[in-house]
C-alpha cells in the first residue's frame, strides 16, 4: 500500500505529538494543555443541515477579543490547520519554500513536507532570537516565514523590533506568520497591532492553550481581509462542526473570557512557582518562559526525563541537549513534579 502513496508521503514520518508518544501516570505536563476542565452547554438541533463555513458568531466573538474586524478573522481546526492553509495558499509545490527558525514548533516543517514545499532552516541565535542577516540571505524562493512567540519549546519572546525588521525585509516578497498560540499568557506581547501596517502579516491563535480547549480543535488566523479571502479559497467547505461553534462562542463570551484570564493568571503563578523551585536546585537552569511551560536544562536531561516517566510524571523531551519542557499544570502537579526533581538531584 505504501508504494501507492506519493513519493513525498512515503518518506514522511508523522509528527510525534505528546499524545502519540503516550506514557502512563497521573501527572501530564507534556503537551502544554490546561489543567482546567471547564464545562459547556450543548443545545443542539438542526444537525441534519451543513454548518456555515465560517460561523459569524465565532468570528465576531474572536474579533472583539483580539481587537480586529470580523473580516480579518478565519477559524480553522486548530492553529495547525491555519499553518497548512497558509502554505497551501501561498506556496507552489516543488517550487517555493517556507522558512522557519529552530528550535521551534514542529508542524511548519511537517506541513510543508506533506504539501511538497521546500524548507529553509535558519536557526535562532544563541539567545533564541531571529538571525536577521541569515534570514535575509536565505529569502530567495521563500513565500512564507514562520515565527513563533512565545516560542515553543524555548518559551522566550521574539524581540518586537526584529519582527518589525523582518516585516520590512519581506514586504512584497513573502508572508510573515506570527504563531501566537501562547499569547493569552502574555497578551502585551501580541503583534496584532501591526496588522494595520503590514498586509503580509498573518497571526495564528488557538483555543487549545489558555482557553483550555485542546480537545475542541479550534484555532484562528488573523490578517487583513484580502489575505483571509485567499485562505477561504483553500479551506474545506464545512470545517466547523456545530458543537465547536457553540462551545467556542461560550468560551469567548464575557464570562468565558473572564474565566480564561483568571485561569491564565493562575497558570502563570504556577509557572513562577515551578521556576523558583527548580532554579534553586544546583546544576539546574530554568529559562524564562512566557507561555504555560518552561524549558529546563538538567545535568542529564534524558535521565531526568526517563526517571520522571517511570514515576508517572510525563514531561516532554526537547531537541535541545539536556533540556526538558515542563508544562505549568495545577499547583498539585507542579508541587509533585518539583518534589520529585528535588529528590532526584539529592
Ligand atoms: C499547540 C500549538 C499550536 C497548535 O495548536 P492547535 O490549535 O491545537 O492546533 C500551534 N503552534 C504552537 C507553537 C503550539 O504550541
Amino acid at each position: 500500500m505504501e508504494k501507492l502513496a506519493r513519493q513525498q508521503v512515503q518518506k514522511l514520518t508523522p509528527y510525534l505529538s505528546a499524545r502519540r508518544i503516550g506514557g502512563s501516570g497521573d501527572v501530564w505536563l507534556n503537551a502544554n494543555e490546561s489543567p482546567f476542565d471547564n464545562t459547556y452547554q450543548l443545545n443542539l438541533s438542526g444537525l441534519n443541515r451543513y454548518p456555515s463555513c465560517q460561523p459569524e458568531g465565532m468570528l465576531s466573538a474572536y474579533a472583539a477579543y483580539a481587537g480586529v474586524q470580523p473580516e480579518q478573522v478565519l477559524t480553522t481546526r486548530g492553529a495547525d490547520e491555519g499553518i497548512e492553509l497558509i502554505i497551501r495558499a501561498f506556496c507552489e509545490p516543488n517550487e517555493d519554500a517556507i522558512l522557519y527558525c529552530p528550535p521551534t514548533y514542529g508542524m511548519y516543517a511537517i506541513s510543508a513536507e506533506t504539501i511538497g514545499v521546500a524548507r529553509k532552516v535558519v536557526p535562532l541565535t544563541s539567545d533564541w532570537q531571529l538571525d536577521l542577516p541569515a534570514i535575509e540571505a536565505n529569502l530567495d524562493g521563500v513565500k512564507v516565514v514562520f515565527v513563533c512567540s512565545p516560542n515553543n519549546p524555548t518559551g522566550n519572546l521574539v524581540a518586537r523590533e526584529d519582527i518589525v525588521a523582518l516585516l520590512e525585509l519581506t514586504k512584497d516578497r513573502a508572508i510573515v506568520v506570527m504563531d501566537e498560540a501562547y499569547i493569552d499568557f502574555c497578551p502585551q506581547a501580541s503583534t496584532v497591532d501591526l496588522l494595520e501596517q503590514y498586509e503580509h502579516l498573518a497571526i495564528l491563535r488557538t483555543l487549545s492553550k489558555a482557553f483550555a480547549l485542546a480537545g475542541l480543535r479550534c484555532g484562528y488566523t488573523l490578517a487583513n481581509a484580502e489575505l483571509i479571502q485567499v485562505l477561504l479559497k483553500v479551506i474545506a467547505p464545512y470545517p466547523v462542526p456545530y458543537p465547536v461553534s457553540e462551545i467556542a462562542q461560550q468560551a469567548l463570551s464575557e464570562s468565558g473570557l473572564a474565566r480564561m484570564k483568571y485561569q491564565a493568571l493562575e497558570i502563570n503563578t504556577n509557572r513562577a512557582y515551578l521556576q523558583a523551585g527548580l532554579s534553586a536546585i544546583p546544576g539546574v537552569t530554568v529559562f524564562d518562559g512566557w507561555g504555560n511551560y518552561l524549558l529546563v536544562e538538567f545535568p542529564d536531561g534524558d535521565a531526568l526525563f526517563q526517571a520522571a516517566w517511570d514515576n508517572g510524571m510525563i514531561l516532554r523531551n526537547s531537541p535541545i541537549e539536556n533540556c526538558v519542557r515542563i508544562s505549568a499544570g495545577n499547583r498539585e502537579e507542579c508541587e509533585k513534579t518539583l518534589a520529585f526533581i528535588r529528590r532526584f538531584y539529592q
